[in-house]
């Protein structure tokens, strides 16, 4: 069969198989994948871009990702924990300035035990009608549970490859399978969750993109992150080249065509390696953009790549920016929580 054709079954059956994806991702079919991607996100998610705001509040962490800049093995980088008040009131002004989905992201930091995360939920939770989405990395069952009592809706926890020895050699401290194990209970538990995986890893192939992207749709995903990789020059993966920003953009618009119905945001990374690319994943199939919220003093030290970016401007600024841009590419600021979209 043919790309185009291949592609077609896919949107028609949301069926494919690992030798239909890599086909696809092989080919240079890419404008055609790009038009059938957008399409699917238009009627599906329709014209509407959520904007979520996310706050980092902790670069401690107890874990070894051979590609994170904030590994436990830097042992330059200079470490922060946002109090929980200020959490709180950094969330208050992003809701202020419009935003209804609050990503509380961290590394595995213990010091933030179950009370205190329970805190900082009940407390978002009275600011108004806020979705929580908890981004904190390996936890016990029991501790998911009481979070999401306490009003978190949402996780992300990416499996970032699904080669299980490659992703068991990059996670000395855990394992491939205790990674899907946390997004099954996390799913049981009732959250929206959100998965994703890197582009460019050392080692990666094709075939393994493809079968990342048909673990994302095993796994049922409510949200999918696909960014490609960027060394950090603080961690052993330092000389590794940066991942392909078009193969990312191939396996957003697969993963839209496939899954059809998870919110899929344009990643930061996508921006870092390419400005240009974060305008070209709207046109294929995403629907997400994320905006950080803490202090400036707090973001350079929150580094999993380098990231040179760094403008500083207000919240407020910085939403109208975000909006004024949606709106030049002819889409639609989205008004509200953008919670799973069911088909
Ligand atoms: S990727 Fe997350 S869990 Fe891994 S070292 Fe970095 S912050 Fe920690």
């Amino acid at each position: 069969m043919n790309t185009k054709k291949i592609i077609d079954k896919i949107v028609k059956t949301s069926q494919g198989s690992i030798d239909d994806l890599v086909n696809i991702l092989h080919s240079n079919c890419d404008a055609y994948l790009f038009k059938q991607a957008d399409q699917v996100r238009k009627k599906y998610c329709g014209d509407e871009i959520h904007l979520r705001a996310i706050i980092e509040f902790s670069n401690h962490c107890r874990c070894s990702c051979s590609y994170c800049g904030i590994n436990k093995q830097n042992t330059t980088l200079d470490r922060y924990r946002m109090p929980p008040e200020e959490i709180i009131d950094y969330a208050k002004k992003a809701y202020i300035s419009g935003y209804k989905t609050m990503v509380l992201q961290s590394g595995e930091d213990p010091w933030y035990t179950t009370e205190k995360i329970s805190y900082i939920l009940q407390e978002i939770k009275k600011l108004g009608d806020i979705a929580i989405t908890l981004s904190v990395g390996e936890r016990d069952y029991d501790i998911y549970k009481q979070w999401k009592l306490d009003g978190a809706d949402r996780f992300l926890i990416k499996h970032e490859t699904a080669d299980k020895a490659l992703y068991n050699s990059l996670h000395p401290h855990s394992s491939f399978k205790n990674r899907i194990k946390c997004l099954k209970n996390l799913k049981e538990l009732g959250y929206q969750i959100g998965s994703g995986f890197m582009i460019g890893l050392p080692g990666q192939t094709l075939e393994t993109m493809a079968k990342d992207i048909l673990l994302l749709k095993e796994l049922d995903v409510d949200m999918a992150g696909m960014g490609p990789f960027i060394s950090h020059p603080k961690t052993k993966l330092k000389n590794y080249p940066v991942g392909s920003s078009y193969l990312t953009l191939k396996a957003l618009a697969l993963t839209r065509i496939l899954l059809k119905r998870p919110h899929l945001p344009t990643t930061t990374a996508l921006e870092v390696t390419n400005i240009k690319d974060r305008e070209n994943a709207f046109y294929t199939g995403a629907n997400v953009i994320m905006r950080k919220v803490q202090p400036y003093k707090y973001r350079k030290l929150y580094e999993i790549y380098p990231n040179s970016t760094i403008h500083e401007k207000s919240i407020e600024e910085e939403r109208k920016e975000v909006e004024n841009y949606i709106k030049m590419i002819g889409r639609k600021v989205s008004i509200t929580r953008g919670d799973s979209i069911e088909l």
